[in-house]
């Protein structure tokens, strides 16, 4: 079963005002991808960047997760493949979508609670205790980067975060326990006991408004990182997936580490096609 929450709008690169065109002729000039040979020589490039960055800024997706696991949407098996996620309108304007929605997240919820933070979200929690990190962009909303040991104020979380819930209206907090409570004593979604609004997971469904204050920090933390890490993330939701290439734009050293190819690998300094935990393990501790 899928969580209910999951990103608004989809675009194409080319047809997004942050996409591929903002890059300037100058950055992509006398470059081309740099995927590492192989895993050791991957970690080894990776430590060298580490090492020369001043302010690194990552930037996560559901596949630093899955090895906690926590499914990620695109990957076989993956939670688009089980089930259609529900847009916001459809929240908004449809009880049995509600009722839906809750199922599939207490149907996830043994999942959720039970989950421990990887490989690679200790080693980011490493370099943030480091002092290297300020403060991480994720898409994630499984709350695992403060269970890392990042401070909640460090985590800009653009897609929200499934593990409370909220009014839609009024954004009274609800724990997920009172949400369960309700749920079961009426046989159906809650609504906010301060204005009858609809609770929701306190997160951002596709059509809904990204949040203005997040957005805003992952814009600062992009524009002033020298070491930008995209890990985990098929870079295909947008806008969130304008952020690498912002902070390319701005002079960055991108670094992308994924199993998969991505769309913005070409403009990637150093891609580790390879699994977050191994090539995160080694910065555990360090
Ligand atoms: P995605 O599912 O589109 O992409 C995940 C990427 O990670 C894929 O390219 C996959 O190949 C790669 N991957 C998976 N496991 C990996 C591993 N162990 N090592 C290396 N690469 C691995 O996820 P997305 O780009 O984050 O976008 C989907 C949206 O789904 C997010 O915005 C989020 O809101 C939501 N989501 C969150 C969670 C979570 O919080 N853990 C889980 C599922 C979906």
């Amino acid at each position: 079963m899928a969580p209910e929450a999951a990103p608004f709008q989809r675009a194409k690169r080319g047809g997004n005002p942050h996409g591929r065109a903002i890059i300037s002729a100058a950055h992509l000039a006398d470059r081309l991808p740099v995927i590492a040979s192989d895993l050791g020589t991957g970690v080894e490039q990776l430590g060298g960047m580490i090492a020369a960055a001043a302010t690194i800024v990552p930037f996560t997706g559901a596949g630093i997760s899955t090895e906690c696991g926590i499914p990620d949407f695109r990957s076989p098996g993956g939670l688009w493949t089980r089930n259609r996620p529900i847009p916001f309108d459809e929240f908004v304007a449809s009880t049995d979508a509600r009722n839906e929605s809750w199922r599939r997240r207490f149907a996830m919820e043994p999942t959720f609670a039970t989950a421990r933070p990887g490989r690679g979200h200790l080693a980011l929690a490493s370099l943030y205790r480091a002092g290297k990190i300020p403060a991480i962009v994720t898409q994630n909303i499984d709350n695992l980067h403060q269970a890392s040991g990042f401070s909640a104020e460090h985590v800009v979380e653009l897609h929200g975060n499934t593990t409370y819930a909220r009014c839609i209206g009024c954004g009274q907090a609800y724990d997920l326990p009172w949400v369960r409570r309700r749920f079961e004593a009426t046989g159906g979604a809650p609504d906010c006991t301060v204005c009858d609004e609809p609770v929701k997971t306190a997160t951002i469904s596709f059509g809904q408004a990204m949040p203005e204050d997040a957005m805003r920090r992952a814009t600062e933390l992009a524009q002033q990182c020298d070491l930008f890490l995209a890990i985990g993330s098929s870079l295909v939701v947008w806008p969130a997936a304008g952020f690498p290439l912002m902070a390319k734009n701005r002079g960055a050293r991108l670094v992308i580490i994924n199993n998969e190819a991505t769309e913005q690998d070409d403009i990637a300094d150093l891609v580790i096609r390879n699994d977050i935990g191994e090539a995160l393990g080694p910065f555990v501790g360090n």
